[in-house]
């Protein structure tokens, strides 16, 4: 496994790999990995002859009062599961050498980052956006892998990638979850035992939510209210937002007359968890 952290050199390997004939695959992540990005890892490798991971935290895509400096690091643990996943190279450069000074450009995707997460984080999708199109510059996939946990990003990132004509296939994998239901996230390094107890609120509100769907409930509101109502019947809980809506748009529905999106960002603690299912009438 090659580890790469210079931008010309990723290029060079990718560019060599592709005239060999090679479908490159990327992996973007912010590193401490778990099961979850293990999963987008063993897609990447199914579906491509060469695997590439990123790992960088990167700073624009963070609020001024987020968690950026604190946000958990454990890159000889990162380097093993990437090799056990049969990653070809990671790519890991530092903050200097993909923001140096006078960088200037942007890139953004206008609706769709207005809703959801972009409310309470005004900043976040256009550091995602920025930083993924750095990203498929540099290592030149074929395709790209994300998790569907982060629904709305992934959402951001087949608009952007629609829109600007970038030859990438962008593939969504299903949210991987802990034994108990709660969806893995680097961030559940943060909860204490009583806060980890308290964040399987999200996954019980989205299974109250889809057990009233099932049982005909149609209404937007009530099912909100209810899911409301269960987690903050957990301690340490402080709801950001919970929405019913659109699959593709992320608009509102005050009814669920066709597959919609339950999304939902609640704070444990200090720790801000998302979770999401798709919710579906038949
Ligand atoms: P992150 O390192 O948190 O930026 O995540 C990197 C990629 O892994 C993103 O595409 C995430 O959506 C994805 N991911 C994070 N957690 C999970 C999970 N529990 N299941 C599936 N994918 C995930």
């Amino acid at each position: 496994m090659e580890i790469i952290k210079k931008i010309e050199l990723m290029q060079e390997v990718s560019d060599k790999w592709r005239r060999g004939g090679n479908i490159i695959s990327c992996v973007p992540t912010m590193g401490f990995l778990h099961q979850g990005h293990v999963e987008l890892l063993s897609v990447g490798r199914e579906k491509g002859d060469r695997l590439i991971m990123t790992i960088f935290v990167n700073p624009t895509q963070f609020g001024p009062h987020e968690d950026y400096q604190r946000y958990p690091q454990d890159t000889e643990g990162d380097l093993d599961k990437a090799r056990s996943a049969g990653v070809d190279a990671v790519f890991m450069p530092t903050v200097e050498k993909m923001y140096p000074d006078g960088f200037q450009s942007t890139v953004t995707v206008d609706n769709i980052t207005q809703y959801l997460c972009g409310k309470s984080r005004p900043r976040h999708f256009a550091g995602v956006t920025v930083v993924v199109a750095k990203l498929f510059n540099i290592t030149k996939p074929h395709l790209a892998i994300f998790g569907e946990k982060d629904y709305q990003q992934l959402v951001v990132i087949k608009q952007m990638v629609r829109d600007l004509n970038m030859d990438i296939d962008i593939i969504g994998v299903p949210t991987v979850r802990e034994k108990d239901g709660l969806a893995m996230s680097s961030r559940n390094n943060y909860l204490s035992p009583e806060e980890r107890l308290s964040a399987l609120s999200l996954k019980k509100g989205l299974d109250f939510a889809k057990k009233m769907v099932a049982e005909g409930e149609r209404d937007s509101a009530k099912i909100k209210n209810a899911v409301r109502e269960l987690i903050l019947s957990h301690p340490f809980t402080e709801i950001d937002y919970i929405t019913i809506c659109d699959t593709e748009k992320l608009t509102d529905m005050e009814n669920i007359d066709r597959p919609s999106l339950l999304a939902l960002a609640v704070r444990v603690g200090k720790t801000r968890l998302i979770d999401n299912i798709i919710v579906r009438t038949n």
